[in-house]
């Protein structure tokens, strides 16, 4: 029988970072992982999605040269070679996950893990053993919802997994859901030249996003040849040899189209079940655990992070969770997490990107507010690009100027966001923004815009 000071159940962004910080704060560790170190991001999200949608990124550049002054002829997607590299810049981000275990003397156990009794945990492998740890760390992530009727079959019903590897390119495909993963789909496959059908239940897609961005959102994918129905769901699938005749109610309306591929992209559940909760005072809410500020459970000594738990449900916040639970086993001060800090990214085409509090939520809030919007057609840098399509959108408080929420749509949205988030984190001031330099030509001055368009001094617009 081994023991540790922490045992972390999952080796995903959660575990394997809290494994990392609570070896460098001189504790004993082990993780314990039944399939592969780095989770369902580095392997099955967002990692190879990445891979993928710059594999469509290149296609589209290469095929809209001729604006730059460059001709291409006989251009083809080799649908094979996108997914092996895919996988290739998957395995290679898993297999550095290892060195890290080893560099910072974190033990790795392979095998399935499950709470058997009070700092005991049982794992199931070749050679089964128990694992004592002073504290445990269930950091078991979660898997896609399957609605009944609608299981994936691999062929043409397809979770994100099988999204990620098809066998073959679909010619029509219908995607069902419009939060970031269900959109990264669509704009992927659209560009590589499938015919893509969203359907959405919400009023909109992108439905956490700020209404204006979820609007731009919908008009620049519908420019590109996705049709999007919101209001709108599927809702029954007769699967024939090659295809699947679909019933869809499209905002009241019934109708029945044959798609050759279904991506289902209705959410994730948490990995709760089989993990020995049963015998613990531990709380589950819809699929996930409930935990306090510090990510402690109700049984004493037991925390959980990452996707197991609450929303959002993304890799940033589960390797958050994991050093702040960390940090506060090891007797440290550490913040609470501040979810309303939390910057969330879609890498479609074009990319969305946010932080804070949308208009809606501000206004719900009854916060007066003063709005700031820059539009990438009036910044050099988006038009020498080639990206003139976008927005940058800032709230703040009209009364004391904190900048409560920012939310951008267009080419390279998802780099930029970081600098509101800091400037949101410091509580930065309106005034504070409007006085940084930021360098010329580039994206971000839309950022330093938006702020001062807040304010009425744009000065480029
Ligand atoms: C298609 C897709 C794209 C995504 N893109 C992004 C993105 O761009 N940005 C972003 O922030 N997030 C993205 N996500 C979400 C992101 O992948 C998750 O938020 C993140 O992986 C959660 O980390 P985690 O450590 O909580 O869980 P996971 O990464 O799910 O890791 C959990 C680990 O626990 C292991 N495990 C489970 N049960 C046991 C057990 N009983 N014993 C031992 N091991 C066990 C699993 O094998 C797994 O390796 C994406 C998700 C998907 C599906």
């Amino acid at each position: 029988m081994s023991k540790y000071d922490v045992a972390i159940i999952g080796g995903g962004p959660g575990g394997y970072v809290a494994a990392i910080r609570a070896a460098q704060l001189g504790m004993k560790v082990a993780v314990i992982e039944k399939e592969h170190l780095g989770g369902i991001c580095l392997n099955w999200g967002c990692i190879p999605t990445k891979a993928l949608l710059r594999s469509a990124e290149i296609y589209h550049l290469i095929k809209n040269s001729e604006e730059f002054g460059i001709k291409v002829s006989n251009v083809e997607v080799d649908i094979k070679k996108v997914i092996e590299r895919s996988r290739a810049v998957a395995k290679q981000l898993s297999s550095g996950i290892a060195h890290l275990m080893k560099k910072n003397n974190v033990t790795v156990l392979e095998g399935t893990a499950k709470i058997a009794g009070s700092g005991k945990i049982s794992v199931d492998a070749k050679e089964s053993k128990i694992v004592e740890a002073k504290n445990i760390i269930i950091a078991t992530g979660a898997r896609a919802r399957i609605i009944p009727g609608f299981e994936p079959d691999g062929k043409i019903v397809m979770s994100y997994k099988e999204a990620m590897v098809p066998e073959k390119m679909p010619k029509k495909l219908l995607v069902v859901g419009s939060g970031a993963i269900g959109v990264e789909f669509a704009s992927f496959y659209n560009e590589l030249g499938a015919d893509v059908t969203i359907v959405e239940i919400m009023d909109r897609i992108l439905p956490v996003e700020d209404a204006e961005i979820s609007q731009m959102a919908k008009k620049a994918f519908e420019k590109k040849g996705i049709k999007i129905h919101t209001k709108s769901k599927l809702e029954k699938l007769d699967k024939k040899a090659n295809n699947a005749e679909c019933h869809l109610d499209i905002n009241g309306k019934k109708s029945v189209e044959t798609f050759d591929a279904v991506i289902m992209a209705v959410g994730i559940v948490g990995n709760t079940e089989n993990i020995g909760l049963e015998k613990t005072k531990i709380k589950v809410d819809r699929n996930h655990i409930v935990t306090d500020d510090f990510m402690e459970t109700a049984e004493k000594g037991v925390y959980a992070i990452g996707d197991v738990t609450a929303a959002p449900w993304l890799a940033h916040k589960a390797s958050h969770e994991g050093i702040i639970c960390v940090e506060k086993i090891a007797g440290k001060k550490p913040h609470k997490m501040s979810k309303n800090l939390i910057p969330g990214c879609t890498y479609a085409s074009p990319q969305v990107a946010s932080v804070g509090l949308t208009e809606q939520a501000a206004k719900e809030k009854k916060i007066a507010v003063k709005i700031g919007r820059f539009p990438f057609m009036a910044n050099g840098k988006a038009i020498a690009m080639g990206e003139p399509e976008g927005l940058v959108k800032t709230i703040f408080d009209a009364k004391t100027g904190e900048l409560l929420g920012a939310h951008m749509i267009g080419a390279e949205v998802t780099e930029m966001i970081q600098g509101y988030v800091i400037a949101m984190n410091l509580e930065t001031t309106e005034e504070e923004l409007m006085n940084t330099i930021f360098p010329h030509p580039t994206m971000s001055e839309m950022m330093h815009e938006s702020v001062l368009d807040a304010f009425g001094k744009a000065l480029h617009f």
